[in-house]
């Protein structure tokens, strides 16, 4: 969304400015503008509603000439995107020109105090405000110059902005400020280059200044470059180098030992909760979190570090740790954490999710991690596994031996141990609700069962991966504690089918992956009864205008999605927290189905091991 390009030096601006502008097309907008200063011609000033070309066509055989000048694409916030609401907007004695990005929030009362004072807009905008608010102070007192009268004007402004001025009567000079959008300064030999990001900068200079928020800069052929806050204190400019850079042994019946493994999770999920969830005595016990009482009722945070598909459970977790324990979560892959030079000390405690227990990155992350001093929690299925050893403290999956690569039991099994470590810590500090603690308890022990029944659609799910077993793209959508799964869902149908798939929280479709829906599209959402109900049956409205197909899991009895989509496949009524170990099973299956109507070697894709021992 919109672009800001601006040129200062000996060079003709103009077409500088407009490449830079076809440069930051692809952050999307619906009209563009240039202010080009230049000796005897003046300012000249041309906006076009639509395309970069539109404004071209609109200026015609002799584009503006000057050495200073600022260009923009505007994706409208205030007032329709036309030719008068483009952008650059001029003061109202046309001596400044200004670009911006972002909204002045507060520019309503701006205008106002303006108009009292004998302002006439022809804008919409919030943008417009700006430039005479600017013309306001610097007509106030002629001690001051341009700089300082954005500055003093910044002051007075509510929102966020990046912005460029430039004044016909200072054509040495183009002023810059920022918040909360963001702005980049190119310095080259004997030139300035401003833009929203590096990428029409890179080809002139890899020096670069980065605009911190509620910094205003003037960058001067004369004088060079000056930056202060909008509260007067001094910075000194820093330059930055741009950088542009995985078998028990039968298979007891089944066809594969996924399918074996996907059937046995109403029995592993029983397992797991064996000895931990009582409902008798009414206690969740946990003894990695039971010897360490004190420490998870005082940690600071939790760092979940994982690979794959247990880095998907990480993420469940995350929403869960949150809502029942009211504690800050992180989540990163081991691999990327590692890496870094992470903050994390005392009072800190990793949890560490494998299923072999062996996986490289997540042990190298657990090793880093004991080092600086955190405590470490390992969830691992394989027993007496490296993870197992090294951990403080932890908890095992049992969910038994998994062969299938494609992890299925251990995934709903390290959800279940979660959903009870995250239980624990909120009893132990007292955030979770007792109401909500024993109707978990409940639904926790007859999660089984639940599952069961989803298994029992096994047939419903083969018809259903034939529509679909030859589409070349799939996405998966979910949102809240059902967005991992999505993730999942798209990871499990890729890994085994090699189709192409992707997982997405459902509102972020818009900004990327709605581009790809037409009729041969199926998108896999999960729209069950949570708190998100309403806003995932928009987008489900907005994935079939466009001729995508459905198919949604849905809360058992639900008409409202049935009635849109394409499929349905139903799940008992949850706990929004349980739901994920509900949703993922139909997902588990329809890849099942769909890789082996595909020919493929299910339990071992290709290049797939299961066991991630090297980095
Ligand atoms: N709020 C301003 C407008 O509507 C700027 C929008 C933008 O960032 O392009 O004109």
């Amino acid at each position: 969304m919109c672009g800001i390009v601006g040129y200062l030096g000996e060079k003709e601006a103009f077409p500088i400015i407009i490449k830079g502008l076809q440069r930051l097309e692809y952050r999307g907008y619906d009209s563009s503008g240039v202010a080009i200063l230049g000796g005897a011609s003046g300012l000249q000033h041309h906006r076009k509603k639509g395309k970069v070309e539109a404004l071209l066509t609109e200026v015609g055989e002799n584009p503006p000439s000057g050495h200073l000048g600022i260009g923009h694409t505007r994706w409208a916030t205030h007032g329709a995107p036309n030719d008068v609401n483009a952008h650059p907007h001029l003061s109202g004695d046309g001596q400044l020109a200004l670009i911006h990005n972002g909204i002045i929030e507060n520019y309503h009362a701006l205008k106002e105090t303006l108009t009292e004072r004998g302002h006439e807009f022809y804008s919409d905008t919030d943008t417009e405000v700006l430039v005479h608010l600017i013309e306001e102070v610097l007509k106030s007192s002629e001690d001051l110059d341009l700089f300082e009268a954005t500055r003093i004007a910044l002051n007075e402004v509510v929102g966020a902005y990046a912005i460029a001025v430039i004044d016909i009567a200072r054509p040495e000079e183009l002023i810059l400020a920022r918040k909360s959008s963001p702005l980049v300064i190119g310095i080259g030999e004997g030139e300035y280059f401003v833009a929203s990001d590096a990428t029409p900068i890179v080809e002139y200079t890899k020096n670069v200044v980065y605009l911190e928020d509620e910094e205003v800069a003037r960058v001067s052929l004369t004088s060079g470059m000056k930056i202060r806050t909008i509260r007067n204190h001094k910075v000194t400019p820093v330059i930055t180098e741009l950088e542009m850079a995985l078998e028990s042994i039968e298979k007891g019946g089944y066809e594969h030992f996924m399918l074996k493994e996907i059937h046995e999770q109403p029995r592993s999920i029983q397992d797991c909760l064996r000895g931990r969830l009582s409902l008798g005595h009414n206690t969740v016990r946990m003894a990695g979190i039971d010897d360490h009482e004190p420490m998870w009722k005082d940690a600071k945070r939790l760092i979940i570090v994982a690979c794959g598909t247990s880095w998907h459970a990480g993420l469940i977790a995350e929403y869960m740790f949150e809502d029942f324990a009211r504690i800050p979560v992180e989540v990163e892959y081991a691999s990327e954490f590692r890496y870094r030079n992470p903050v994390i000390g005392e009072g800190d405690i990793l949890i560490a999710i494998s299923q072999s227990g062996e996986t490289a990155d997540t042990l190298a992350a657990i090793r880093m991690a004991k080092e600086r001093g955190a405590h470490v929690f390992g969830i691992c299925n394989v027993v007496g596994s490296s993870i197992s050893r090294e951990s403080h403290s932890g908890a095992y999956t049992h969910a038994g031996p998994e062969i299938g690569v494609a992890s299925t039991k251990a995934f709903t099994a390290q959800l279940t141990v979660l959903t009870l470590v995250a239980m624990r810590v909120g009893e132990l500090r007292n955030a979770l609700d007792s109401q909500r603690r024993n109707r978990l308890m409940v639904e926790l022990e007859s999660i089984p069962e639940k599952i069961q029944s989803m298994l029992d659609q096994d047939q419903k799910l083969a018809s259903i991966a034939k529509v679909y077993m030859s589409a070349p793209n799939a996405l998966f959508l979910g949102r809240g504690f059902n967005f991992p799964v999505a993730l999942e869902g798209a990871l499990k149908l890729k890994e085994i089918s090699y189709i192409h798939a992707e997982g997405y929280p459902a509102a972020e479709m818009k900004h990327g992956p709605i581009a790809l829906i037409d009729e041969n599209m199926p998108v896999f959402i999960v729209a069950t009864q949570d708190a998100h109900y309403e806003k995932v049956l928009s987008n489900i409205q907005e994935v079939k205008a466009r001729g995508g197909k459905i198919i949604a899991v849905v809360t058992k009895g639900d008409k409202e999605v049935a009635r849109i989509a394409d499929h349905t496949i139903e799940v008992h009524p949850s706990d929004d927290a349980l739901v994920p170990i509900l949703s993922t099973i139909p997902f588990q299956l329809l890849s099942y189905h769909i890789a082996v109507m595909l020919d493929r070697n299910v339990d071992q894709p290709r290049n797939l091991a299961k066991s991630v021992t090297v980095e």
